[in-house]
């Protein structure tokens, strides 16, 4: 991790305990799309004193902060993205494997009937099949 990513979490007052580094560290390039209790299980490895508390309320700060996104199409499984550019998600719906895709397309914004909202972003999830479940499924 760089030392101004580092310094970014200092200034948020995040306290940077050994334990959160490695949950930063963890996340840094992850594309995997982790749940805390996928993150829980591998940074445990490394410090097995390490509560799952510590990691929930590590990826909560984050989240307040902008720095992760949560991401809840699966209610009994909120999966963690620490990838800060705006992208879209395609989720295999059999084992829920989750792709970014970075691609720009245009999408035009839905005209709001509102001056409650001004509409800043989007993330939209595409849902489809990964190959790996597509060749078991033996199409
Ligand atoms: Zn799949
Ligand atoms: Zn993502």
């Amino acid at each position: 991790m760089r030392i101004d990513g580092i310094e970014k979490y200092k200034e948020v007052g995040l306290k940077l305990t050994p334990q959160r580094l490695a949950i930063l560290k963890f996340l840094e390039g992850n594309k995997e799309h982790p749940s805390a209790d996928e993150i829980y299980k591998a940074v445990s490895k490394k410090f097995p004193t390490m509560s799952f508390a510590t990691v929930y309320n590590t990826l909560e700060s984050l989240r307040r902060f902008g720095q992760v996104m949560e991401l809840n199409f699966d209610p009994y499984k909120k999966r963690f993205d620490p990838n800060p550019k705006p992208h879209h998600h395609v989720i295999c719906v059999r084992c829920q494997k989750i792709l970014d895709i970075q691609n720009e397309f245009s999408l035009k914004p839905p005209q709001i009937e509102s001056e409650e909202f001004e509409i800043i972003g989007n993330h939209i999830e595409f849902y489809g099949i990964c190959s790996k479940c597509k060749n078991e499924s033996g199409a």
